[in-house]
């Protein structure tokens, strides 16, 4: 905690006991033992045999394969929440290691599963994944086939695996050393990015243009480096995706998304077509700072506004309060983490920063970690990983394999539960400007997940065409693409300077995840359109809403959303969201009169 007044946060501390009394706890011990010696036996049982079980006995493998998973997972949960709260503890993170190691073996005693179900013949599959003694765990068995016509055989799969070491992932390793060793320049002093980025969000212009001065600065001295990099993954991509017969170059990840090639084009085309939201947002924030032209390292300014303080039990209060009117059972789940101990808030020395919700084991609960220092943003904070808290806790039913929902829709509670907070704040506050501060760091977040993330899409997709058509990239040429596809969102409501053209090259997700960035958007749309369809019709859609919680990841994100009135194929859905967060400028817009700014 900084020299503020307290918050009552302080030593708000988890209680880990429920999986392991501590690192030195003998069970742990004999776990990790019992953990390798299920696996052993599972793998003499099954290994070969995959395709030619029977139903029942293919539900036997599944409880045996649920039985060490949830053992191994619990394992490795209680290393790492153990270790978060105390990363400075050498036999913390040496636990973390060995746990992390012993892990890895496991998996590798039962990735057979995969490989096998995967490659069975057609009619056997078909029989098994139709089989009613199945039908807990046909939702696996369906998305594990999808893999089969994109699988080489076992021994290219193994050379791929052993070669992509020194290939693709190496290449984005040395991405990461390569911009992590650079030392941007601020006020005379070598600093890391992260400095220089947060200074993009000082009330003072002259710092925030110095900070863009001295990011671009560094990005160039190393630009050559990162071109390369960037042409050698999207050429390995290209490779990798014609071996495996993939159609285009997002088609894979929008696979392990779960989502067909044409929901993802809706989702794009949508938001392409609600970009005059962006404009007319920028515009207004031009005249609020007072500005003649608004200029790229002027789009994080703050406006100047009295922040108040909440403290953990005013927080406790807030959260649960707003989930409790929304549905009871919500509030009811969301209130044991306060009362069994399930959450941790405490700030100190050796705690990782930021927020999470570890999912833990159907046999456990799931864990909370936030550094509460009582803003608002922490408030919300602590409703988003709530709503994680309580979608994990729902889903614990559907068991280890199913519990999990796919990228696109695993934000869904959590970014539900932070509308619900913050609906909550705002209608409280009275003072207009402080309502207006709040609004717009509430619209600047949701254009951060919605518009920019489709805008980066777009970015991905031109440069990924551009290199399977044309060959390789100039910095240039990537510099061309990325202010066209950032243009395009801005129109002329920001002036974007060619420095600015260069800010493609510090982005990890294209290099380390390609493809990965609309998920973001695909997430905060969809509860935003979820909001709207609460908003006109209440009546019965928190009961559809928790059923949707509770569902996991057992069925396709387009079937489980089906019961609240989605149809994601449909550009119209995308847009009911779309359309509250253009209801947000509209309410910037008369609150700006209000405060008479
Ligand atoms: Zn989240």
């Amino acid at each position: 905690m900084p020299d503020t007044a307290k918050t009552g946060a302080e030593g708000v501390a988890w209680n880990l006991g429920d999986l392991y009394a501590s690192g030195a706890d003998p069970r742990l011990e004999a776990d990790l033992d019992e953990a390798d010696r299920r696996a052993d036996a599972f793998a003499a049982a099954y290994r070969g045999r995959v395709a030619g079980l029977s139903a029942k006995e293919m539900a036997g493998l599944f409880a045996g394969y649920e039985a060490i998973a949830d053992l191994g997972g619990k394992l490795g949960s209680f290393a790492f929440l153990s270790w978060s709260t105390q990363s400075d503890d050498p036999a913390r993170g040496a636990l973390l290691q060995r746990v992390t190691e012993r892990g890895s073996r496991l998996r590798q005693k039962l990735v057979f599963l995969d490989i096998e179900w995967a490659n069975a013949p057609e009619a056997a599959a078909a029989r098994l994944a139709a089989d009613p003694l199945l039908k807990r765990w046909r939702h696996w068995l369906v998305t594990t086939r999808r893999y089969r016509p994109h699988l080489l055989s076992e021994s290219e799969e193994k050379i791929l695996q052993e070669k992509s070491v020194t290939g693709a992932s190496a290449w984005s390793r040395f991405f990461d050393e390569v911009h992590g060793a650079i030392r941007y320049e601020w006020q005379g002093e070598p600093v890391p990015a992260q400095v220089v980025l947060a200074k993009l969000q000082e009330g003072d212009r002259e710092l925030r243009r110095a900070a863009a001065a001295s990011l671009t600065k560094g990005l160039r001295a190393v630009e050559r480096t990162t071109t390369y990099i960037a042409n050698t993954l999207l050429a390995d991509k290209a490779s990798d995706d014609g071996l495996r017969k993939y159609p285009g170059w997002i088609s894979a990840r929008n696979m392990d998304n779960q989502i067909d090639d044409a929901t993802v084009e809706a989702l794009v085309k949508s938001v392409t077509g609600r970009y005059d939201i962006v404009a007319r947002y920028y515009r207004l924030k031009r005249r609020l700072l007072g500005l003649d032209e608004l200029l790229d390292y002027d789009r994080y300014a703050p406006l100047p506004a009295a922040e108040r303080q909440y403290s953990w039990d005013e927080s406790r209060t807030i959260v649960l309060d707003a989930y409790r009117r929304f549905h009871p059972r919500m509030a009811e789940i969301a209130a044991r983490f306060f009362s069994e101990r399930w959450i941790d808030a405490d700030v100190h020395p050796g705690k990782r920063g930021g927020a999470f919700c570890d999912g833990c084991v159907p046999s456990a609960h799931p864990y909370v970690l936030v550094n509460y220092l009582g803003r608002s943003d922490d408030v919300m904070t602590v409703a988003h990983e709530l709503g994680h808290g309580v979608h994990d806790y729902l889903a614990r039913d559907r068991g280890i394999l199913l519990a999990h929902t796919p990228l696109t829709t695993a934000e869904t509670a959590s970014i539900f539960g932070e509308t619900l907070v913050f609906n909550d704040l705002f209608a409280r506050e009275r003072d207009a400007k402080v309502k207006l501060a709040m609004l717009v760091r509430e619209i600047e977040g949701g254009f951060a997940t919605v518009f920019r993330q489709v805008a980066m899409n777009r970015f991905e997709e031109a440069m990924h065409t551009a290199r399977r058509t044309g060959g390789e990239l100039t910095t240039a040429s990537f510099s061309r693409l990325w202010l066209e596809t950032q243009r395009a969102m801005f129109g002329d409501s920001v002036t974007l300077t060619d420095d600015y053209g260069l800010w493609w090259s510090y982005i990890p997700h294209f290099i380390h995840t390609p493809g990965y960035v609309y998920a973001y958007s695909f997430g905060d749309l969809l509860v935003r359109a979820l909001t709207a369809r609460y908003r006109a019709a209440p009546e019965g859609f928190a009961d559809r809403y928790l059923t949707l919680l509770a569902a996991g990841g057992s069925d396709w994100p387009h079937e489980l959303l089906k019961p609240l009135g989605v149809d994601l194929r449909d550009p119209g859905f995308w847009a009911q969201g779309l359309g509250l967060l253009e209801g947000m400028v509209d309410e910037a817009e008369s609150l700006t009169r209000d405060a008479g700014a």
